[in-house]
Protein backbone atom coordinates (compact mmCIF):
# COMPACT_ATOMS: atom_id res chain seq x y z
CA UNK A 1 0.00 0.00 0.00
CA UNK A 2 1.48 4.03 -0.81
CA UNK A 3 2.65 5.28 1.96
CA UNK A 4 3.50 9.13 2.59
CA UNK A 5 6.50 10.26 3.98
CA UNK A 6 8.12 13.49 4.69
CA UNK A 7 12.00 14.78 3.91
CA UNK A 8 13.83 17.24 4.96
CA UNK A 9 17.96 17.86 5.05
CA UNK A 10 19.92 20.04 7.18
CA UNK A 11 23.45 20.34 6.59
CA UNK A 12 26.25 22.32 8.16
CA UNK A 13 29.41 21.22 10.24
CA UNK A 14 30.20 24.14 13.00
CA UNK A 15 33.46 24.76 13.73
CA UNK A 16 33.32 26.79 17.00
CA UNK A 17 36.68 28.21 16.71
CA UNK A 18 35.69 30.18 13.72
CA UNK A 19 34.23 33.43 14.73
CA UNK A 20 31.74 33.87 11.98
CA UNK A 21 28.31 33.70 12.51
CA UNK A 22 26.63 31.65 9.62
CA UNK A 23 23.85 33.11 8.13
CA UNK A 24 21.06 32.89 4.78
CA UNK A 25 24.33 34.41 2.45
CA UNK A 26 26.26 31.45 3.57
CA UNK A 27 23.37 28.79 2.99
CA UNK A 28 21.70 27.14 0.29
CA UNK A 29 17.99 26.55 1.05
CA UNK A 30 15.02 25.13 -0.92
CA UNK A 31 11.51 24.95 0.18
CA UNK A 32 8.86 22.45 -0.89
CA UNK A 33 8.69 21.45 -4.05
CA UNK A 34 11.63 23.44 -5.15
CA UNK A 35 13.27 20.72 -3.41
CA UNK A 36 12.66 17.94 -6.54
CA UNK A 37 14.12 20.57 -8.93
CA UNK A 38 17.51 21.47 -7.30
CA UNK A 39 18.32 17.66 -6.16
CA UNK A 40 22.10 17.00 -7.11
CA UNK A 41 24.05 14.05 -7.89
CA UNK A 42 25.96 12.44 -4.81
CA UNK A 43 23.96 14.11 -1.84
CA UNK A 44 22.00 11.84 0.29
CA UNK A 45 19.01 13.87 0.25
CA UNK A 46 18.80 12.91 -3.42
CA UNK A 47 19.17 9.52 -2.49
CA UNK A 48 16.15 9.42 -0.02
CA UNK A 49 14.12 11.07 -2.35
CA UNK A 50 14.48 8.81 -5.65
CA UNK A 51 14.46 5.63 -3.33
CA UNK A 52 10.90 6.77 -1.77
CA UNK A 53 9.91 7.60 -5.01
CA UNK A 54 10.83 4.59 -6.85
CA UNK A 55 8.21 3.12 -4.19
CA UNK A 56 5.42 5.06 -5.96
CA UNK A 57 5.27 6.59 -2.19
CA UNK A 58 4.00 10.29 -2.20
CA UNK A 59 6.92 11.96 -1.11
CA UNK A 60 6.39 14.96 0.80
CA UNK A 61 9.52 17.87 0.59
CA UNK A 62 9.72 20.03 3.49
CA UNK A 63 12.84 21.91 3.86
CA UNK A 64 16.47 21.52 2.99
CA UNK A 65 19.49 23.93 4.29
CA UNK A 66 23.20 23.73 3.59
CA UNK A 67 26.22 25.56 3.73
CA UNK A 68 30.05 25.01 3.48
CA UNK A 69 31.21 24.47 7.21
CA UNK A 70 31.54 27.19 8.64
CA UNK A 71 31.52 29.24 12.33
CA UNK A 72 28.44 28.29 14.52
CA UNK A 73 24.88 29.16 12.30
CA UNK A 74 22.83 32.45 13.85
CA UNK A 75 20.42 31.74 16.31
CA UNK A 76 17.95 33.79 14.07
CA UNK A 77 18.31 31.81 10.87
CA UNK A 78 18.34 28.68 13.07
CA UNK A 79 14.68 29.51 14.45
CA UNK A 80 13.57 30.67 11.06
CA UNK A 81 14.38 27.36 9.75
CA UNK A 82 12.81 25.44 12.29
CA UNK A 83 9.50 27.43 12.56
CA UNK A 84 9.15 26.92 8.55
CA UNK A 85 10.07 23.25 8.85
CA UNK A 86 7.21 22.37 11.67
CA UNK A 87 4.99 24.81 9.94
CA UNK A 88 5.06 22.82 6.71
CA UNK A 89 4.95 19.46 8.79
CA UNK A 90 2.41 20.53 10.45
CA UNK A 91 0.80 21.10 6.99
CA UNK A 92 1.19 17.99 5.55
CA UNK A 93 -0.08 16.15 9.05
CA UNK A 94 -3.15 18.10 8.61
CA UNK A 95 -3.87 17.42 5.02
CA UNK A 96 -3.57 13.42 5.38
CA UNK A 97 -1.98 10.91 8.04
CA UNK A 98 1.84 10.63 7.71
CA UNK A 99 3.92 7.15 7.58
CA UNK A 100 7.36 8.33 8.51
CA UNK A 101 9.92 11.36 8.43
CA UNK A 102 13.20 10.70 6.55
CA UNK A 103 15.95 12.71 7.17
CA UNK A 104 19.17 14.00 5.57
CA UNK A 105 21.43 15.19 8.53
CA UNK A 106 25.16 16.34 8.91
CA UNK A 107 25.02 16.04 13.01
CA UNK A 108 27.60 18.24 13.69
CA UNK A 109 25.72 21.59 13.19
CA UNK A 110 25.43 23.68 15.90
CA UNK A 111 23.43 26.66 16.59
CA UNK A 112 25.01 30.32 18.75
CA UNK A 113 23.23 30.44 21.86
CA UNK A 114 21.73 26.86 21.71
CA UNK A 115 24.09 23.65 20.77
CA UNK A 116 23.18 21.14 18.82
CA UNK A 117 20.50 21.77 16.23
CA UNK A 118 20.00 18.35 15.36
CA UNK A 119 19.04 16.97 18.82
CA UNK A 120 16.81 20.68 18.94
CA UNK A 121 14.86 20.15 15.51
CA UNK A 122 14.28 16.38 16.37
CA UNK A 123 12.81 17.72 19.50
CA UNK A 124 10.05 19.54 17.95
CA UNK A 125 9.36 16.62 14.98
CA UNK A 126 9.15 13.88 18.08
CA UNK A 127 6.52 16.23 19.70
CA UNK A 128 4.45 15.91 16.46
CA UNK A 129 4.48 12.64 15.56
CA UNK A 130 4.99 10.74 18.72
CA UNK A 131 4.94 7.42 17.06
CA UNK A 132 6.07 6.96 13.80
CA UNK A 133 9.38 5.90 12.60
CA UNK A 134 12.25 8.57 12.25
CA UNK A 135 14.81 7.38 10.23
CA UNK A 136 17.87 9.47 9.00
CA UNK A 137 21.43 9.36 7.06
CA UNK A 138 24.60 11.20 8.62
CA UNK A 139 27.50 12.58 7.35
CA UNK A 140 30.32 10.47 8.56
CA UNK A 141 31.76 13.40 10.90
CA UNK A 142 28.65 13.27 13.21
CA UNK A 143 28.96 13.94 16.48
CA UNK A 144 26.07 11.58 18.14
CA UNK A 145 24.07 12.85 21.41
CA UNK A 146 21.68 11.50 23.56
CA UNK A 147 19.04 13.51 22.20
CA UNK A 148 19.55 12.56 18.85
CA UNK A 149 19.83 8.84 20.13
CA UNK A 150 16.48 8.73 21.87
CA UNK A 151 14.79 10.77 19.35
CA UNK A 152 15.02 8.85 16.06
CA UNK A 153 14.83 5.28 15.31
CA UNK A 154 17.98 4.68 13.42
CA UNK A 155 20.81 6.83 11.96
CA UNK A 156 23.11 5.50 8.94
CA UNK A 157 26.49 7.43 8.51
CA UNK A 158 28.96 7.99 5.25
CA UNK A 159 31.15 5.10 4.71
CA UNK A 160 33.75 7.13 2.73
CA UNK A 161 35.72 9.87 2.93
CA UNK A 162 36.14 12.30 0.84
CA UNK A 163 32.22 11.59 0.68
CA UNK A 164 31.71 10.30 -2.76
CA UNK A 165 28.28 7.74 -0.86
CA UNK A 166 26.40 10.71 -0.10
CA UNK A 167 23.12 9.18 -2.12
CA UNK A 168 23.63 5.70 -1.32
CA UNK A 169 24.08 6.65 2.31
CA UNK A 170 20.59 8.41 1.88
CA UNK A 171 19.13 5.68 -0.18
CA UNK A 172 20.04 3.13 2.88
CA UNK A 173 18.07 5.80 5.41
CA UNK A 174 15.24 5.70 2.94
CA UNK A 175 15.23 1.75 2.87
CA UNK A 176 15.26 0.91 6.84
CA UNK A 177 12.24 3.32 6.60
CA UNK A 178 10.58 0.98 3.64
CA UNK A 179 12.11 -1.95 5.69
CA UNK A 180 9.53 -0.69 8.86
CA UNK A 181 6.67 0.02 6.90
CA UNK A 182 6.34 -2.58 4.65
CA UNK A 183 7.80 -5.57 6.35
CA UNK A 184 7.18 -4.61 9.74
CA UNK A 185 11.09 -3.95 10.84
CA UNK A 186 11.29 -2.90 14.37
CA UNK A 187 14.86 -0.47 14.16
CA UNK A 188 16.43 -0.73 17.70
CA UNK A 189 19.56 1.50 17.60
CA UNK A 190 22.90 0.94 19.70
CA UNK A 191 25.40 3.53 20.53
CA UNK A 192 29.27 3.69 22.19
CA UNK A 193 30.75 6.61 22.38
CA UNK A 194 34.81 6.20 21.99
CA UNK A 195 36.70 8.58 23.89
CA UNK A 196 38.58 9.84 21.09
CA UNK A 197 39.16 13.06 18.40
CA UNK A 198 40.29 12.44 15.13
CA UNK A 199 41.13 14.58 12.09
CA UNK A 200 39.72 13.96 9.25
CA UNK A 201 43.38 14.29 7.60
CA UNK A 202 44.24 11.28 9.71
CA UNK A 203 41.06 9.35 8.61
CA UNK A 204 40.41 9.18 5.05
CA UNK A 205 38.64 5.93 3.76
CA UNK A 206 41.50 5.22 1.16
CA UNK A 207 43.58 4.74 3.72
CA UNK A 208 44.88 2.55 6.91
CA UNK A 209 43.16 2.21 9.28
CA UNK A 210 40.02 3.29 7.81
CA UNK A 211 40.01 0.88 5.42
CA UNK A 212 39.70 -1.93 7.82
CA UNK A 213 37.25 -0.59 9.63
CA UNK A 214 34.59 0.28 6.95
CA UNK A 215 35.31 -2.92 5.76
CA UNK A 216 33.98 -4.87 9.01
CA UNK A 217 31.55 -2.18 9.04
CA UNK A 218 30.17 -3.78 5.65
CA UNK A 219 30.42 -6.78 7.08
CA UNK A 220 28.68 -6.23 10.12
CA UNK A 221 25.88 -4.59 7.86
CA UNK A 222 25.57 -8.05 6.26
CA UNK A 223 24.73 -10.33 9.27
CA UNK A 224 21.43 -11.45 10.05
CA UNK A 225 19.22 -8.76 11.85
CA UNK A 226 21.44 -5.73 11.21
CA UNK A 227 19.93 -3.12 9.40
CA UNK A 228 23.09 -0.33 9.62
CA UNK A 229 26.22 -0.07 11.41
CA UNK A 230 28.52 3.24 11.22
CA UNK A 231 31.40 5.09 13.01
CA UNK A 232 30.20 8.55 13.39
CA UNK A 233 34.11 10.33 13.27
CA UNK A 234 32.60 13.71 15.61
CA UNK A 235 33.93 16.77 14.52
CA UNK A 236 37.24 18.04 16.51
CA UNK A 237 36.86 21.92 15.96
CA UNK A 238 33.99 22.50 17.94
CA UNK A 239 34.21 23.37 21.60
CA UNK A 240 31.89 21.28 23.54
CA UNK A 241 31.57 18.21 25.77
CA UNK A 242 29.92 16.01 23.62
CA UNK A 243 33.33 14.86 21.35
CA UNK A 244 33.80 11.49 20.42
CA UNK A 245 33.41 8.61 18.07
CA UNK A 246 30.80 6.39 17.82
CA UNK A 247 30.06 3.10 16.65
CA UNK A 248 26.54 2.99 15.65
CA UNK A 249 24.23 -0.26 15.35
CA UNK A 250 20.75 -0.38 14.13
CA UNK A 251 18.73 -3.95 14.74
CA UNK A 252 15.72 -5.15 13.22
CA UNK A 253 13.82 -5.60 16.99
CA UNK A 254 17.46 -7.29 18.85
CA UNK A 255 18.40 -5.09 21.12
CA UNK A 256 21.41 -7.48 22.25
CA UNK A 257 22.18 -7.85 19.07
CA UNK A 258 22.08 -4.30 18.32
CA UNK A 259 24.81 -3.48 21.62
CA UNK A 260 26.40 -6.33 21.25
CA UNK A 261 27.72 -5.05 17.34
CA UNK A 262 27.97 -1.50 18.95
CA UNK A 263 30.61 -2.88 21.58
CA UNK A 264 32.93 -5.01 19.67
CA UNK A 265 32.85 -2.52 16.84
CA UNK A 266 33.82 0.07 19.25
CA UNK A 267 36.33 -2.09 20.82
CA UNK A 268 37.77 -2.80 17.34
CA UNK A 269 38.20 1.04 16.65
CA UNK A 270 40.10 2.17 20.11
CA UNK A 271 42.70 -0.64 19.44
CA UNK A 272 43.34 0.92 16.19
CA UNK A 273 43.81 4.18 17.96
CA UNK A 274 48.17 4.70 17.14
CA UNK A 275 47.46 3.80 13.88
CA UNK A 276 45.67 7.16 13.07
CA UNK A 277 48.38 9.63 11.08
CA UNK A 278 48.52 11.93 8.58
CA UNK A 279 49.52 10.05 5.22
CA UNK A 280 50.38 13.66 3.42
CA UNK A 281 54.06 14.98 4.03
CA UNK A 282 53.55 16.83 6.78
CA UNK A 283 55.77 19.95 8.55
CA UNK A 284 55.30 23.42 10.34
CA UNK A 285 55.05 26.05 7.52
CA UNK A 286 59.05 26.73 6.66
CA UNK A 287 60.03 23.53 6.73
CA UNK A 288 56.80 22.80 4.43
CA UNK A 289 58.22 25.77 1.92
CA UNK A 290 61.67 24.60 1.72
CA UNK A 291 60.27 21.41 0.93
CA UNK A 292 58.31 23.00 -1.79
CA UNK A 293 61.17 24.16 -3.48
CA UNK A 294 63.02 21.10 -2.87
CA UNK A 295 60.73 19.41 -5.06
CA UNK A 296 60.30 21.98 -7.68
CA UNK A 297 64.07 21.68 -7.91
CA UNK A 298 63.86 17.74 -8.40
CA UNK A 299 61.23 18.83 -11.27
CA UNK A 300 58.29 17.73 -9.80
CA UNK A 301 55.61 20.56 -10.25
CA UNK A 302 53.37 21.92 -9.61
CA UNK A 303 53.88 21.27 -5.70
CA UNK A 304 50.80 21.66 -3.76
CA UNK A 305 51.25 23.08 -0.61
CA UNK A 306 47.61 22.74 2.15
CA UNK A 307 47.00 25.26 4.38
CA UNK A 308 45.74 23.39 6.67
CA UNK A 309 44.98 24.89 9.80
CA UNK A 310 42.59 27.58 7.73
CA UNK A 311 41.00 25.43 6.03
CA UNK A 312 37.18 26.40 5.21
CA UNK A 313 35.94 23.00 4.08
CA UNK A 314 36.23 22.26 7.72
CA UNK A 315 34.71 25.17 8.61
CA UNK A 316 37.96 27.57 8.98
CA UNK A 317 37.23 31.62 8.53
CA UNK A 318 39.48 31.26 5.29
CA UNK A 319 40.75 34.57 5.86
CA UNK A 320 44.10 33.43 8.00
CA UNK A 321 47.80 35.12 6.29
CA UNK A 322 49.66 33.19 8.91
CA UNK A 323 51.34 30.86 5.42
CA UNK A 324 50.83 33.38 2.77
CA UNK A 325 53.52 35.64 5.12
CA UNK A 326 55.83 32.96 5.63
CA UNK A 327 55.40 32.26 1.55
CA UNK A 328 56.11 36.08 1.01
CA UNK A 329 59.00 36.62 3.14
CA UNK A 330 60.44 33.22 2.28
CA UNK A 331 64.20 33.97 0.20
CA UNK A 332 63.20 31.53 -2.58
CA UNK A 333 59.93 33.18 -3.44
CA UNK A 334 61.37 36.64 -4.02
CA UNK A 335 63.80 34.77 -6.42
CA UNK A 336 61.14 32.59 -8.17
CA UNK A 337 60.55 32.83 -12.40
CA UNK A 338 56.61 31.62 -11.37
CA UNK A 339 55.28 33.06 -9.05
CA UNK A 340 53.59 30.95 -6.71
CA UNK A 341 49.85 30.22 -6.24
CA UNK A 342 48.41 31.21 -3.17
CA UNK A 343 44.25 30.27 -2.77
CA UNK A 344 43.42 32.39 -1.32
CA UNK A 345 41.86 34.99 1.15
CA UNK A 346 38.15 35.09 2.11
CA UNK A 347 37.96 39.41 1.99
CA UNK A 348 34.41 40.74 0.43
CA UNK A 349 35.73 44.47 0.66
CA UNK A 350 39.32 43.74 -0.75
CA UNK A 351 37.55 42.06 -3.58
CA UNK A 352 35.23 44.69 -4.36
CA UNK A 353 38.12 47.47 -4.07
CA UNK A 354 40.09 45.18 -6.39
CA UNK A 355 37.07 45.14 -9.27
CA UNK A 356 37.60 49.11 -9.88
CA UNK A 357 41.50 48.83 -10.07
CA UNK A 358 42.51 45.87 -12.69
CA UNK A 359 45.42 46.39 -13.84
CA UNK A 360 46.60 48.98 -11.62
CA UNK A 361 49.29 48.98 -8.69
CA UNK A 362 47.24 49.68 -5.45
CA UNK A 363 47.48 49.52 -1.22
CA UNK A 364 45.66 47.19 -0.04
CA UNK A 365 44.06 46.09 3.20
CA UNK A 366 43.36 42.31 3.42
CA UNK A 367 42.98 39.34 5.62
CA UNK A 368 42.46 38.78 9.13
CA UNK A 369 38.68 39.96 8.41
CA UNK A 370 37.03 37.93 11.08
CA UNK A 371 39.48 35.67 12.42
CA UNK A 372 41.85 38.08 14.43
CA UNK A 373 42.80 36.18 16.83
CA UNK A 374 46.68 34.86 16.12
CA UNK A 375 46.06 36.68 12.70
CA UNK A 376 47.29 39.60 11.40
CA UNK A 377 45.68 41.87 8.32
CA UNK A 378 48.38 42.78 5.94
CA UNK A 379 48.83 46.36 4.30
CA UNK A 380 51.17 45.92 0.84
CA UNK A 381 51.39 47.52 -3.08
CA UNK A 382 49.94 44.85 -4.77
CA UNK A 383 49.08 45.01 -8.80
CA UNK A 384 45.61 44.15 -8.96
CA UNK A 385 46.45 41.06 -12.51
CA UNK A 386 42.38 39.93 -13.37
CA UNK A 387 38.92 39.82 -11.66
CA UNK A 388 35.67 37.57 -12.36
CA UNK A 389 32.23 38.19 -10.96
CA UNK A 390 29.81 35.83 -9.86
CA UNK A 391 32.03 32.60 -10.27
CA UNK A 392 30.21 28.57 -9.82
CA UNK A 393 27.36 27.61 -7.77
CA UNK A 394 28.11 30.02 -4.59
CA UNK A 395 28.39 33.22 -7.62
CA UNK A 396 31.56 34.79 -5.77
CA UNK A 397 33.46 37.57 -7.18
CA UNK A 398 37.33 36.90 -7.22
CA UNK A 399 40.33 38.98 -7.77
CA UNK A 400 43.77 37.70 -8.42
CA UNK A 401 46.59 40.34 -6.66
CA UNK A 402 50.24 39.96 -7.14
CA UNK A 403 52.08 40.30 -3.69
CA UNK A 404 55.57 40.45 -3.21
CA UNK A 405 56.02 37.44 -5.96
CA UNK A 406 52.88 35.73 -4.67
CA UNK A 407 49.68 35.48 -6.81
CA UNK A 408 46.92 35.49 -4.48
CA UNK A 409 43.44 35.05 -5.23
CA UNK A 410 40.93 36.97 -2.80
CA UNK A 411 37.46 35.84 -2.60
CA UNK A 412 33.76 37.12 -1.67
CA UNK A 413 31.90 34.26 -0.33
CA UNK A 414 32.98 31.81 2.11
CA UNK A 415 33.96 28.77 -0.24
CA UNK A 416 36.28 25.88 -0.57
CA UNK A 417 39.59 25.68 -2.86
CA UNK A 418 38.13 22.62 -4.65
CA UNK A 419 38.49 23.20 -7.60
CA UNK A 420 41.53 24.22 -10.11
CA UNK A 421 38.67 25.67 -11.98
CA UNK A 422 39.03 28.59 -9.93
CA UNK A 423 42.36 29.76 -10.49
CA UNK A 424 41.62 29.13 -14.47
CA UNK A 425 38.93 31.70 -15.05
CA UNK A 426 41.59 34.41 -13.45
CA UNK A 427 44.01 33.20 -15.99
CA UNK A 428 45.92 31.44 -13.60
CA UNK A 429 46.60 27.72 -14.29
CA UNK A 430 47.90 25.40 -11.55
CA UNK A 431 49.47 23.11 -14.08
CA UNK A 432 51.43 25.51 -14.61
CA UNK A 433 52.63 27.02 -12.14
CA UNK A 434 55.61 25.27 -9.53
CA UNK A 435 54.01 25.99 -5.87
CA UNK A 436 50.26 25.95 -5.87
CA UNK A 437 48.91 26.75 -2.31
CA UNK A 438 45.35 25.94 -0.85
CA UNK A 439 43.09 26.20 1.78
CA UNK A 440 42.38 22.52 2.17
CA UNK A 441 43.31 19.35 4.16
CA UNK A 442 43.73 16.52 1.92
CA UNK A 443 43.33 17.55 -1.51
CA UNK A 444 40.51 16.81 -3.41
CA UNK A 445 40.32 14.86 -6.19
CA UNK A 446 40.13 17.68 -9.37
CA UNK A 447 43.35 19.41 -7.32
CA UNK A 448 45.02 15.94 -6.67
CA UNK A 449 44.79 15.65 -10.52
CA UNK A 450 46.93 18.44 -11.48
CA UNK A 451 49.22 18.02 -7.81
CA UNK A 452 52.61 15.91 -8.53
CA UNK A 453 53.16 15.97 -5.35
CA UNK A 454 51.16 17.14 -2.40
CA UNK A 455 52.93 18.46 1.13
CA UNK A 456 50.78 19.96 4.29
CA UNK A 457 51.58 22.87 6.43
CA UNK A 458 50.43 22.53 9.97
CA UNK A 459 49.48 26.45 9.80
CA UNK A 460 47.68 28.40 12.34
CA UNK A 461 43.55 29.21 11.88
CA UNK A 462 40.65 27.59 13.50
CA UNK A 463 41.13 24.05 11.96
CA UNK A 464 44.50 23.31 13.25
CA UNK A 465 45.58 20.27 12.81
CA UNK A 466 47.66 19.76 16.15
CA UNK A 467 44.26 18.79 18.12
CA UNK A 468 45.89 18.52 20.99
CA UNK A 469 46.98 22.53 21.27
CA UNK A 470 43.60 23.49 21.33
CA UNK A 471 41.73 25.63 23.32
CA UNK A 472 39.07 23.40 24.67
CA UNK A 473 37.34 24.37 27.40
CA UNK A 474 34.60 22.13 27.16
CA UNK A 475 35.84 18.73 26.15
CA UNK A 476 35.51 15.95 28.74
CA UNK A 477 38.54 14.46 29.81
CA UNK A 478 40.47 12.04 29.41
CA UNK A 479 39.96 11.69 25.71
CA UNK A 480 42.43 10.78 23.38
CA UNK A 481 45.24 11.43 21.93
CA UNK A 482 44.57 14.51 24.29
CA UNK A 483 45.38 12.10 27.25
CA UNK A 484 47.57 9.56 26.12
CA UNK A 485 47.84 6.54 28.81
CA UNK A 486 43.94 6.49 29.40
CA UNK A 487 41.86 3.22 28.95
CA UNK A 488 38.72 1.73 27.42
CA UNK A 489 36.51 -0.28 27.53
CA UNK A 490 33.45 -0.14 25.54
CA UNK A 491 30.22 0.56 26.93
CA UNK A 492 26.61 1.44 25.40
CA UNK A 493 25.55 4.25 26.40
CA UNK A 494 22.21 4.38 27.87
CA UNK A 495 19.31 6.50 27.94
CA UNK A 496 16.19 6.40 29.75
ZN1 LIG B 1 32.18 15.06 6.76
Amino acid sequence: MSKRVLVAALHHESNSFNPIIADEKDFSIAKGEEIFQRLRPNDSLSGIVYTLLGMGWDVVPLLSARAVPNGEVSSRLYTELKTDLLSRAKDAQDQAPVDALVLSLHGSMRVENLGEAEGDMLKALRELFPQIPILCSLDMHATMTKDMHQLANGYVGYKCAPHIDCSETGAHAARMAIEALEHGAQPYSAWCSIPMVIAGEKSETTTEPMVTLIAELRKTEKKHGIMAASFLMGFPWANHSGHGVSAYVVSDGNPELAQAEAKRLADLFWSYRHEFVFHTETHGNIKAIDRCFEEVNAGNTPVYLSDSGDNPTAGSSGDVTGLLVDLMNHPKTTDCPIPPLFGGIYDPPAVQHCMNHIGERISLEFGALFDTKNNQRLSCDVEVLATVKKWGDFEADMALIRVQNVDVVLVSKHIGYIDPEMFRVLGANPAERDVVVCKLGYLTDPQRKVAQKSIMALSSGSTNEALETLPYEEINRPIYPLDQEMEFKAQVVQVQ
